[in-house]
């Protein structure tokens, strides 16, 4: 199969090697004999999101989303619309606070967002920084996910927002809810760099399988060996928790 994928503003938002976890998608589906076609979208780029199987967005500063929250604002309906058909999205970091209702800087200015995720974000003044460990449940399966944080924002999820994981180490969204993320079928919003894939192989197989099944192949993986991953998963872990827990 061909999965499509939308990656949102790849020269605004892009930090902390981000776009890596394209190449993720690209090396998993190869291995599955299934290729990735990537459209770079920049702001007032045409996109129908719905006609993509997985859309893509990075984390970055203050300055860059500013540069680009109007633009992803206006696209808020069209990706509503797509994520209710089933297309897959991972928003990471900068790109998940804007697909919120959105973020207000440190500064007070307010940031626009998408309204896909129920939640908003408002800036602190302490950066919350470190390593980070989540348990987090996908379709019935417990897993551990692990990966890095640095943001200022707070992110306050609806009361009735499904959050992405539970924090075991690490802030998560505002560094007392014990919340990470948030989840509304199969979009992925996290503020969990790293890149977060190379070290999490069965979120990103969750979100291939899901991109698989929305471009009308078969959503079921053949299992991959993951040795190298597992491990980059262990010592990720293994920081996150030497942390200490919150
Ligand atoms: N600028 C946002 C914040 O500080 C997001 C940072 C990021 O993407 N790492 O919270």
């Amino acid at each position: 199969m061909k999965v499509r994928v939308a990656h949102l503003y790849p020269d605004y938002l892009n930090i902390y090697a981000d776009r890596g976890n394209i190449a993720v998608f690209e090396r998993r589906a190869a291995l599955r004999g299934h290729s990735l076609e990537v459209t770079a979208v920049a702001p007032g780029d045409q996109l129908k999101a719905a006609t993509f199987d997985l859309v893509y967005v990075g984390g970055g500063q203050d300055r860059e989303q500013a540069l680009v929250a109007p633009d992803l604002e206006r696209r808020g309906g069209d990706l509503r619309a797509a994520v209710e058909n089933g297309t897959a999205v991972l928003a990471v970091c900068g790109g998940y606070q804007l697909l919120g209702r959105g973020y207000r800087g440190r500064d007070g200015s307010w940031l626009p967002g998408a309204g896909l995720f129920p939640l908003e974000t408002v800036a602190g003044e302490q950066r919350l920084i470190g390593d980070v460990l989540l348990k987090v449940t996908l379709d019935g399966t417990t897993t551990t996910v692990a990966g890095f944080e640095n943001h200022a924002g707070r992110t306050l999820l609806d009361p009735n927002a499904v959050p992405f994981g539970r924090v075991l180490a690490g802030h998560g969204n505002d560094g007392s809810t014990g919340f990470e993320g948030c989840r509304v079928a199969g979009a992925i919003g996290t503020y969990l760099h790293g890149p977060l894939l190379p070290r999490n192989p069965v979120l990103a197989d969750w979100l291939l399988s899901w991109a698989l099944e929305h471009a009308g192949g078969d959503a079921v993986l053949e299992q991959l060996g993951d040795e190298l991953e597992h491990q980059a998963h262990a010592v990720s872990a293994s920081r996150a928790r030497s942390r200490g827990g919150r």
